[in-house]
């Protein structure tokens, strides 16, 4: 069971980060996960009063506050625009929408959960996250990192040309991830972020000897079959795996050769669309 022996609406970030120092202290998203621990917490640090609940666009990028909620990165229209839609097909099958109503993006990153699904989505594409004392660094390097005591304030997605594609595998339909998967394709080469592997998620890159012909192929969608087969087992031979009580080691890397080449495939026959439309103009 949880125990929270006192409750601060912080009135300011520097207040917030102030009280995070405290080890017995723990700053709140929307407590779904922290709920679920025997935890005993001194003083529980609520956000929500910091206007950190929104989505802003600029120019080239998108900045998500800390305490959005998971379905606010679903139903953004303006999200939407990113990676080919790639948040809001990441975030769909966690649990349910009244949870997803709920459930933080601050919460799901800082926790660094190996099962994110929005952890893997965010990393196929350019994101960085906001410390409150730590300033921006790159996600990658906040997931392998973490945030310490200090506070996770913002997230920012790069809009750039990448498409992407993101796939799950569950052996239910609601339940926690077998395998996530998220492919992306853009003019600077192709990404593939994996979690649950059932570590937490990572990025890899291709080598250099296919990126010059296998990743403009598929970005133009010009790629055959037999190309991205290899290049998507090459990509997944990158890939460590695990077992636990959802599958084995053996099955996931497997897993994570199909997902990979399934999502070139679809990233290349956007590539052909594309290129179909240009060729009409
Ligand atoms: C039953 C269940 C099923 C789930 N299934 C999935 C799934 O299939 N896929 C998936 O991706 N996720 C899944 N999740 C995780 C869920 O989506 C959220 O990521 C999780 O609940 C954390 O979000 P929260 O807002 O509830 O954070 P909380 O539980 O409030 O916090 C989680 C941790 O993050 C810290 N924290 C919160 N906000 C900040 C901040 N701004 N700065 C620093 N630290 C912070 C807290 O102190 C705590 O340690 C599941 C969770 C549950 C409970």
């Amino acid at each position: 069971m949880l125990k929270i022996k006192e409750y601060v609406k912080a009135e300011s970030l520097a207040q917030a980060y102030e009280l995070n120092q405290k080890q017995a202290n723990r700053i709140i998203g929307g407590m779904l996960w922290m709920k679920m621990g025997n935890v005993k917490i001194h003083t529980a640090i609520d956000l929500s009063g910091l206007g950190l609940d929104t989505v802003e666009e600029r120019e080239d990028e998108f900045v998500i506050g800390c305490m959005v909620t998971l379905r606010q990165l679903e139903v953004d229209d303006r999200l939407a625009t990113l990676g080919s839609g790639i948040l809001r097909e990441s975030v769909k099958n966690i649990v349910g929408v009244q949870f997803r109503n709920l459930a933080t993006v601050g919460g799901s990153l800082a926790g660094r959960f190996g099962f994110s699904d929005v952890l893997t989505a965010l990393l196929a594409l350019d994101t960085e996250v906001e410390l409150y004392r730590g300033g921006r660094i790159p996600l990658a390097k906040f997931a392998a990192e973490g945030a310490g005591s200090d506070i996770l304030v913002r997230v920012f997605v790069k809009k750039d040309d990448r498409r992407c594609v993101y796939l799950s595998h569950r052996n239910t339909k609601t339940d926690f991830p077998v395998l996530t998967i998220a492919v992306s394709s853009g003019k600077n080469g192709i990404k593939v972020a994996a979690g649950a592997r059932p570590q937490r998620a990572i990025l890899v890159t291709e080598d250099e000897s296919l990126k010059e012909i296998c990743a403009p192929d598929i970005y133009n969608g010009r790629a055959g079959k037999e190309a991205i087969e290899i290049y998507a087992a090459q990509l997944a031979s990158k890939i460590p795996t695990g077992s636990n009580m959802r599958a084995s080691a053996a099955y996931r890397s497997h897993l994570a050769g199909v997902l990979i080449r399934r999502g070139l495939t679809a990233l290349n026959e956007s590539g052909k669309e594309e290129r179909g439309m240009k060729d009409a103009d």
